[in-house]
């Protein structure tokens, strides 16, 4: 049996989890050796699936680093997902490409880029050896169009270039925003 790498790309909302929810259910009717893994500091709505911002679930293991699949993959395995991908450490990347070696169906889905604008983490290069690329689309929250970004807002507003990651006393979220509608602010306040 042949391997390959899928990775499910796109902002905040643009139904990722679902896609992934989507490809291992599917998985699953084929009577598939399956594992899914999420990074354990993903913790939205449950600590052991991943879950979807409409509901779907699929049942997952919350690892801290990305060598510790290994431990739970056996010749039996056919199938591995990885949610929220952009948060493990470069070594997922290896571990990737070592599993579809072995004939392993890898796929992962994750944020392509963080609320600047730039590449996130190990995914862009987790895209370049990957056999299938899908880049989705939310809607933008301002003005409807297709959106590739996540906008980050503390107390409601764009957040800078610098902004912390974690404000004490700060409510902080986030929406899916096209191009034309995402803003960050570069300079100080
Ligand atoms: P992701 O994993 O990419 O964050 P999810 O799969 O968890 O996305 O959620 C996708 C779902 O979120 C959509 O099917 C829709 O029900 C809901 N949703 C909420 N806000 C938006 C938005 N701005 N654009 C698209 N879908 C949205
Ligand atoms: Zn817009």
């Amino acid at each position: 049996n042949h391997g390959y790498i899928e990775v499910v790309i796109g902002p905040m909302y643009s139904g990722k989890s679902e896609e992934l929810i989507r490809r291992i259910k599917r998985a699953e009717i084929a009577k598939q050796n399956i594992v899914v893994f999420k990074p354990r500091i993903d913790d939205r709505y449950s600590k052991e699936d991943v879950v979807s911002h409409s509901g779907d679930s699929v049942g997952a293991i919350p690892i801290n680093k990305a060598n510790e699949i290994y431990n739970y993959i056996d010749e039996k395995t056919q199938v591995v997902g990885i949610d929220e991908v952009q948060f493990f450490d470069e070594e997922i990347i290896n571990i990737a490409i070592n599993l579809a070696d072995k004939g392993i169906r890898v796929i992962a889905a994750g944020l392509d880029m963080d609320f600047k604008g730039e590449p996130f983490g190990p995914t862009p290069k987790l895209l370049a050896v990957a056999e299938f690329v899908d880049k989705i689309q939310a809607i933008c929250s301002v003005c409807g169009q297709p959106a590739t970004r996540s906008q980050r807002l503390i107390n409601g507003e764009p957040a800078r270039y610098d902004d912390p990651i974690i404000q004490v006393g700060a409510v902080e979220s986030y929406e899916a925003r096209c191009r034309k509608c995402h803003v960050v602010y570069r300079d100080k306040k």
